[in-house]
């Protein structure tokens, strides 16, 4: 099967238009290798692309995708060991100060775990099924008074505390944020208004960036 059309075409114009006027910084990148400011773990969603939001440039960011941007806890077993590698890799080899957990609204992933817990769907012994279980410590403490749209919505922005409480179960991060050398952020995208909230761990609560 030869590559698509859109691809080649994208990619073609890409490289007559855009990359004669980034040569010297990709040049810069490939010589002195990457640095990137933060780490960012967002979901596969296509609709959300952290470069574009944070209007980032080539190596700004060390960017981690996973369906419903879930980080497992150190007591996890059975798990992908590729978003606890990208983290380490991250943290230790790279130095980044900060890493990002960014949750969006509409989240297929987190609705699938949502109609899983609550027995809408069947469980199944499918890798979704089995990456989804992350989330579960998130859905059992949802405020069940609410609808099933806010129910869906305030599991999005649980599911990203739960992913911070997950970094933080692992002792070498963990000692990393005692000492200051890494802050962890959560924030959640509402991809219609564009608006982006940000987790206050202090209070708990998630507040508009401004
Ligand atoms: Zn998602």
């Amino acid at each position: 099967m030869p590559l698509p059309n859109y691809f080649k075409d994208r990619y073609k114009d890409w490289k007559d238009n855009v990359f004669p006027n980034k040569k010297n910084s990709y040049r810069f990148l490939e010589k002195e290798g990457q640095n990137p400011k933060a780490m960012i773990i967002s979901c596969c969603d296509s609709r959300i692309d952290p470069n574009k939001i944070f209007k980032a440039e080539e190596g700004d960011f060390f960017i981690h995708r996973n369906i419903a941007n879930l980080v497992p806890s150190f007591e996890s077993k059975n798990i992908s060991y590729e978003t606890l590698a990208a983290i380490k890799y991250a943290v230790k080899e790279l130095n980044i100060n900060d890493l990002i957990i960014l949750g969006h609204s509409s989240c297929g992933g987190i609705k699938h775990a949502y109609q899983l817990f609550s027995k809408e769907i069947d469980e199944t012994e499918s890798v979704l099924d089995k990456w989804i279980n992350i989330i579960k410590p998130a859905y059992e403490i949802l405020d069940n008074h609410l609808n099933k749209k806010d129910c869906i919505k305030s599991l999005e922005k649980l599911s990203i505390v739960n992913s911070i409480s997950n970094i933080i179960s692992f002792p070498e991060i963990n000692d990393m944020i005692l000492k200051n050398k890494l802050n962890i952020h959560g924030l959640w995208f509402e991809i219609s208004s564009g608006n982006m909230m940000y987790y206050n761990q202090e209070s708990k609560k998630f507040e508009n960036i401004y």
